[in-house]
């Protein structure tokens, strides 16, 4: 596992987290194993499809579940270790709930100055309203979440849990209460803002593009295991697992048989990986094709029964059943043993 940011002492560091939930027949074990670290100012993102354990590491974080193993260390104090753990509220972490969690009985205000502990009222509101400036709503203060978009209830959230000034921010799904065009615009206005403030942020998402767009740092999950926990191109481009070359990026992973590249490896093959060529070496037969813009795509069916994408040329008019020549453009392709 790459770890280049070692000049820069870590703020977060997790080792060999575990935790699990009281199951009939025994403990389920949610998360097994996770180790990473987060520089101070490095906005870090868990990745994975549903139920791998992404929400379950933010909670043992933020000290909502306790832990079977391993330490969770925040700025060199330890957060929670198996035998030992302090209390959420005095963790310095914030987090920010998948559905936001506001109090539908208070106002904005309310809700954002609802866990800032300041020495007077003057000093609290004016925590609030910095809170709320930074996220762009200072003139919203008086508002209740049912009066708000929301995208502003994002912000609300977001503004509550940066409002006692923690550590280290958490945040769990925070664009999926959002529709999908609002989502892209809001992931880069987000890391802005989060960058602004040096903010150390862990994230969790299931989503690619949204990891991509927010973090210096992406950790893939699978079945509560961290596989890999790397910035987004080196994931993309030189994948160490077989379930995160799969899942990170279009591609698919075809015997290396047919593609001239032995029988003992799998490569994988992106749309970019390979052209189609009158007379290429590799026999693909054509199973459907879409439009995508700017171009068509076609799905194409290898000699091993793999499937996989191809960016067609403008002008290249297949259909289904057709054969197509295709030549590997990737000279250096990733490998997996079979
Ligand atoms: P994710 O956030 O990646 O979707 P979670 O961390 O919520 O995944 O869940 C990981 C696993 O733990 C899943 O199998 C889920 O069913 C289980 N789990 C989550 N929360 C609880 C809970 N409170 N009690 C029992 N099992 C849980
Ligand atoms: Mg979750």
């Amino acid at each position: 596992m790459n770890d280049a940011a070692s000049t820069v002492p870590a703020l977060l560091r997790l080792d060999t987290l575990r935790v699990g939930y009281a199951a009939v027949g025994g403990l389920h074990i949610a998360v097994d194993g996770v180790s990473l670290t987060l520089a101070r100012g490095e906005i870090g993102s868990l990745l994975g499809p549903s139920g791998c354990g992404k929400t379950t590491v933010l909670r043992a974080i933020a000290g909502f579940e306790p832990l079977q193993a391993g330490r969770v260390e925040l700025d060199g104090v330890v957060l929670a270790d198996a035998r030992s753990a302090l209390p959420p509220e005095r963790r310095r972490v914030g987090m920010m709930f998948q559905d936001y969690a506001l109090f539908p009985h208070l106002d904005v205000a309310g809700n954002v100055g609802f866990g800032v502990r300041a020495p007077s009222r003057a000093a609290r509101q004016a925590r609030v309203r910095e809170a709320l400036e930074r996220v762009g709503l200072a003139d919203h203060a008086a508002r209740y979440p049912h009066e708000l978009s929301g995208g502003q209830q994002q912000r609300v959230a977001l503004a509550r849990a940066l409002a006692p000034d923690p550590a280290l921010l958490l945040l769990d799904e925070p664009f999926s209460n959002l529709d999908i065009d609002t989502r892209q615009r809001l992931a880069g206005e987000l890391r802005a803002l989060l960058k602004a403030a040096g903010t150390t942020v862990l994230m969790v998402t299931h989503d690619q593009a949204e990891a991509f767009a927010m973090a210096d740092r992406i950790g893939v999950m699978h079945a509560g295991r961290l596989l890999q926990w790397d910035d987004a191109e080196t994931l993309y481009r030189h994948p160490v697992d077989r379930f995160v070359a799969g899942f990170v990026g279009r591609g698919a992973l075809v015997h290396g048989a047919p593609l001239g590249l032995g029988e003992d490896v799998d490569v994988l093959l992106r749309p970019e990986s390979v052209v189609v060529e009158a007379g290429g070496p590799i026999r693909a037969h054509v199973v459907d094709t879409a439009f995508r813009g700017p171009g068509f795509v076609a799905r194409a069916r290898l000699a091993d029964d793999s499937v996989i994408e191809l960016e067609l040329p403008p002008g290249c008019a297949v259909r289904p059943g057709d054969t197509l020549g295709l030549r590997l453009i990737d000279d250096d392709p990733v490998g997996f043993p079979r």
